[in-house]
């Protein structure tokens, strides 16, 4: 599943690739992937004629802005956007086609059948699903160490589920509250009220330097075919605990460790990432 630095990166390919081009017809071969307007011809005759003005990003969603309408795009598991001559063959799994009117089209193609697209009026997209009860963006300034307080220091469930959640945070999927908690020297399990302050400090700071070297690090490729979990792989020689079981702690050497918490695979070091003791002794 995508998380932000790859959303990110996709939406700055995108929007190299498709500011500025004019929506001569869209093709829907797969109505479902359509969420907004009800049918998928509604959302064609909108979009016919219409000008890309910039691809931009709310958590994990792409806000496609064009001249009077907004197209908010979910790649969810498996969609993927390319850039295409409009005579080349349509590959297997195409579902919608944007017709430009400069002889290339934007192809969305997804396997898996999970992503979805919603058209707006400018600025109603906040106002109703999917955006409306998204969180606070961690790359922008916005995003204090006040805010991460002020949303989750009174908690008392484990901090890795409340990270992941996306009405609190945008953006964080299971990769980066691995490697965040794993810098921030936080055991998953902890609860949100036991951490000090030098904790959150720790918290906000690992969150955000997570985040913005995983951008920086897919930021700059540009591909004719943009593919978010593709470009995952450019960040993964770089990740500290994901998917390093039994790999020596690149802190203090002990093997990581692989659990779940909340239902989701979780890797930490238990020598740099300690469950508070108090807590241990309380719960026996
Ligand atoms: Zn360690």
């Amino acid at each position: 599943m995508p998380e932000l630095p790859e959303v990110e990166t996709v939406r700055r390919t995108l929007n190299e690739l498709v500011a500025g081009k004019r929506i001569r017809s869209v093709t829907v071969k797969l109505p479902r992937i359509i969420q907004r307007p009800a049918e998928p011809e509604q959302f064609a005759d909108a979009l016919a004629g219409r000008r890309i003005e910039t691809v931009e990003r709310r958590g994990k969603f792409l806000r496609i802005r064009l001249d009077g309408l907004v197209l908010v795009s979910h790649l969810r598991m498996e969609g993927r956007y390319g850039v295409f001559a409009s005579d080349e063959p349509v590959e297997l799994h195409t579902h919608v086609i944007f017709h430009f009117d400069d002889g290339t089209d934007l192809r969305y193609k997804d396997v898996r059948q999970f992503g979805t697209m919603h058209l707006f009026e400018p600025g109603r997209e906040f106002e109703l699903p999917p955006l409306n009860k998204l969180g606070i963006e961690p790359l922008e300034a916005s995003f204090t160490l006040e805010t991460l307080i002020g949303k989750l220091a009174k908690r008392s469930t484990k901090i890795k589920p409340l990270l992941l959640n996306q009405e609190h945070i945008v953006g964080l999927g299971n990769i980066y509250v691995d490697e965040a908690l794993f810098q921030a020297r936080i055991h998953p399990e902890r609860t949100p009220d036991t951490l000090k302050p030098a904790e959150w400090k720790r918290l906000y700071e690992s969150i955000r330097a997570t985040l913005a070297r995983a951008v920086d690090a897919g930021g700059s490729s540009i591909k004719s075919y943009v593919n978010g979990q593709g470009e995952m792989g450019m960040f993964q020689h770089q990740l500290l605990v994901y998917g390093r079981k039994d790999e020596p702690c690149p802190s203090c050497a002990k093997p990581i460790e692989k659990f779940t918490v909340g239902g989701r695979g979780t890797h930490i070091c238990s020598r740099c990432q300690p469950i508070a003791k108090t807590r241990k002794t309380a719960a026996k």
